[in-house]
C-alpha cells in the first residue's frame, strides 16, 4: 500500500531530509586518505543525536552502523569498521538515515578520497546525472517505469552497469514503504505518479558488470568483477509543483557537494 502524504507530513518530512543531508555533508568534508568509516559512523550519529533525532539505519534489521560506507567495489550496505581505512583514490558512497518527530530522511552521495582516477571519476559524474534525471521524472502522471528508464538509458548509454537487486522505495513513517523504485524500466509502464507520494530515488551504477553478492558479514553488497560502483539518493516528494527534493538543507534544492552539483 503507497501512503499518500499530506502536505503538512511533506514539511515535517523536509526537516528529517535536512537533518539527514546535514549529516551527509559533515560526513562527506571528513573523507580524506587515513579516516576510518568508524570515525565516519560517529560523526553521523553524534550530529542526528544532537538534534534529537535517531540514526534510522542504527540496529535496523540489525545493521550495526548509523550510516552505510560502501568503499570502492562495494555497492550498498557497507559496515562502518574502524579496520576499514580510506586510501588515496578510493571511492565512498555514504548514506545517511536520521528519523526526526516520527519521519524518516534518506540520502547517499558517493565522495572522492583524494583523486581517484578519471575513470572513476565518470562513474560517479554520470551515476549524479542518472539521479537528476529520475527526480525530473518524478511528476505526478508519469509512471515508476519513467524513472526507471530515465536512470536505465544515461547509464547504458556510458556502457555502465544498472544494478537489479537493489532498488529505490517509498519513504514515510518508516525508511522502507511501498513502492519500489527500480534503476530500470520502461516508460509508461509501473505504478502510475501521484502528488503526496514520497520515494527514494538512488540509483547504484556500476563500472564494469552489476551482477553483485552479499559478503558474509550478511549486509554488505559488492560487484562479482571487483569493479567499483556508485550510489547516489535524494527522497523526494512528488507534487503538483514537480518534484521537491526533501532531503535538502539551506543551500537550495539542488544539493552542492564535492565532485558536483545536484
Ligand atoms: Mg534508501
Amino acid at each position: 500500500m503507497i501512503n499518500i502524504k499530506s502536505e503538512s507530513d511533506i514539511r515535517e518530512m523536509q526537516a528529517a531530509g535536512a537533518l539527514s543531508k546535514m549529516a551527509l555533508r559533515r560526513c562527506g568534508a571528513a573523507v580524506k586518505p587515513g579516516v576510518t568509516t568508524a570515525e565516519i559512523d560517529g560523526i553521523a550519529e553524534s550530529l542526528i543525536r544532537m538534534h534529537g533525532a535517531t540514526p534510522t539505519f542504527k540496529g535496523y534489521g540489525g545493521f550495526p552502523g548509523s550510516v552505510c560506507a560502501s568503499v570502492n567495489e562495494q555497492i550498498v550496505h557497507g559496515i562502518p569498521s574502524p579496520d576499514v581505512v580510506l586510501e588515496e583514490g578510493d571511492i565512498i558512497s555514504i548514506d545517511t538515515g536520521a528519523t526526526l518527530n516520527g519521519w524518516v530522511g534518506d540520502n547517499a552521495w558517493t565522495f572522492y578520497v583524494g583523486e581517484p582516477s578519471r575513470e572513476w571519476k565518470t562513474l560517479c559524474e554520470v551515476t549524479r546525472d542518472c539521479l537528476k534525471a529520475g527526480i525530473a521524472q518524478a511528476i505526478p502522471g508519469n509512471h515508476l517505469g519513467d524513472i526507471g528508464a530515465a536512470v536505465q538509458e544515461l547509464a547504458e548509454k556510458h556502457g555502465f552497469g544498472v544494478v537489479r537487486d537493489y532498488v529505490g522505495h517509498g519513504v514515510g513513517r518508516v525508511m522502507h514503504e511501498d513502492p519500489n523504485v527500480p534503476n530500470y524500466g520502461k516508460r509508461g509502464r509501473g505504478v502510475k505518479l501521484q502528488a503526496g507520494m514520497v520515494i527514494a530515488i538512488e540509483p547504484m551504477i556500476t563500472l564494469g558488470n552489476q551482477a553483485n553478492k552479499v559478503l558474509s558479514n550478511g549486509w554488505t553488497v559488492v560487484t562479482r568483477d571487483g569493479s567499483p560502483a556508485a550510489h547516489y539518493e535524494n527522497t523526494v516528494a512528488i507534487t503538483d509543483d514537480g518534484p521537491l527534493i526533501l532531503t535538502s538543507d539551506d543551500r537550495g534544492p539542488w544539493c552542492e557537494m564535492q565532485g558536483g552539483t545536484l
